[in-house]
């Protein structure tokens, strides 16, 4: 190109030249010659004002500029203009494909997906969300999410800007159909709100549920009348079935306690809230305390420790049934002269209620996996002490419908301390104080 532009100014000036000489020889031969140079010279200014007004008008009309034949350098500027004007109108078009085809691929996902602004206002959205969210197209472009799909849950998951998915919301559309969200920041101001139809999962998740509660259920009859005509038989009765009679009773007695912690794991499972009540936490302390004591025999230091003078917001028997499972853990996993310490402490931002213990301890990849069903760290172990491996499961779900979290922290051969975390919004002030004026 700098080349073109070069000869292009070369054949310009040669023109110019040219012409000068012509009009200095005209100017001579009629003894004129200052007028006959004035006169190429305003020629060649008004050749020049020509040339560019022919130009301007040409980029001002939105029409294609036309190829110019000439070689000055207002031909090259015209020719390098319209060259460039071609390119970028390939460029726009191959930008419109591919955005058409961003478009039709987001159209076709069958997850609802709606790009928000920083104040939640709907930019755009793809068909899907039309059946998911009800959206309506165009005239829900511009409005303000949370006013279109009602939700308390969602709205505050909002609020919360989406800190997790948002699982099993029923859809704006039916309550049959349950979906699950995600809310993706993409860059400060803007994000893209993922809707997926988890119905069918949803479903087979009733199913299983439905299932255990139910197999439990009719297992607790027999079991019950087993272990009943088995306590009915003296052990003298039978002197030589003894030891089988012992071990027929234990087992039962195992069944019959999975059986009812899984019917307790459904029955969590099956609420969606439980009981607000006042929790004083010295108390519970204090009872937790005594049945620590108990399981242990004296084989254990049991100490309790109040560092937060909150009571607790939340159901009494379930967290009461939770905070049990800790320290039966404890005193069953901690070898005889260790310590136990049960405390209620502040955190920062809530509070904690914790169960350490000094035993055997667990090995850090187990860590992840210690609240999933029957997941046991050592099984002879686990059964030998009469667990049922579900005991961390029903703690996980009680803390859940708390808003609560568990916290494991383990090192082998030194100890475990297990957290229960409560946030700010769960903890009231102590009745003598709310009452003070
Ligand atoms: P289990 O009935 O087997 O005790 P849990 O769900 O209560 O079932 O606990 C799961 C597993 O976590 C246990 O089998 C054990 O291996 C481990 N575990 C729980 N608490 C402790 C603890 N305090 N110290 C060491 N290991 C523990």
């Amino acid at each position: 190109m700098p080349h073109r532009l070069g000869r292009a100014w070369r054949s310009s000036g040669w023109r110019l030249a040219v012409l000068l000489l012509l009009a200095m020889a005209v100017g001579m031969l009629t003894h004129a010659l200052f007028a006959c140079l004035l006169a190429a010279l305003l020629a060649t200014l008004a050749h020049g004002a020509w040339r560019l007004a022919r130009y301007s008008r040409l980029l001002a009309s939105r029409r294609q500029i036309p190829p110019a034949d000439g070689s000055g350098i207002w031909d090259e500027v015209q020719n390098t203009t319209r060259k460039r004007q071609i390119a970028a109108v390939g460029d726009k078009r191959r930008m419109l494909r591919l955005l058409r085809s961003f478009r039709d691929a987001a159209a076709a996902l069958p997850d609802a997906v709606v790009a928000l602004d920083r104040e939640q206002r709907i930019q755009w959205f793809n068909a899907a969300t039309v059946q998911l969210l009800g959206l309506k197209y165009p005239q829900d472009l511009g409005a303000h999410l949370p006013n279109l799909v009602r939700s308390p849950r969602f709205g505050e998951w909002l609020l919360r800007e989406g800190d997790e998915p948002l699982v099993d919301l029923p859809s704006p559309v039916s309550e049959d159909l349950r979906l699950s969200l995600r809310l993706i920041r993409y860059t400060d101001d803007r994000a893209l709100l993922v809707a997926r139809d988890v119905s069918q999962l949803m479903r087979l998740e009733q199913v299983r549920r439905d299932f255990v509660a139910n197999v439990s259920h009719e297992l607790r009859t027999p079991l019950t009348v087993v272990h009943g005509y088995l306590d009915m038989i003296e052990p003298e009765q039978v002197p030589e079935y003894e030891p089988i009679l012992h071990e027929l009773r234990n087992q039962s007695r195992r069944m019959t306690q999975i059986v009812e912690d899984l019917l307790t794991l459904s029955r969590l499972e099956a609420r969606s809230d439980l009981p607000q009540e006042r929790i004083s936490m010295r108390p519970l302390l204090e009872a937790l305390r005594r049945e620590a004591a108990a399981l242990s025999q004296g084989a254990h230091e049991v100490t309790t420790g109040i560092d937060d003078r909150h009571d607790l917001l939340g159901s009494s028997k379930e967290l009461h049934s939770a905070f049990s499972n800790l320290v039966s853990n404890a005193v069953r996993y901690t070898p005889a002269g260790g310590r136990i310490t049960v405390r209620w402490e502040s955190d920062g931002v809530g509070a904690r209620l914790s169960v350490s213990d000094t035993g055997q301890g667990i090995p850090a990849q187990h860590l992840p996996r210690l609240t999933e069903r029957f997941y046991r760290v050592s099984t002879s172990r686990s059964r030998e002490s009469g667990g049922t491996g579900l005991g961390l499961s029903i703690v996980k779900h009680v803390l859940q419908l708390h808003q609560a979290r568990l916290e494991i922290r383990s090192e082998p051969g030194v100890g475990s301390t297990f957290a229960c975390v409560f946030g700010a919004e769960r903890l009231l002030e102590p009745l003598a104080l709310a009452e003070a004026p």
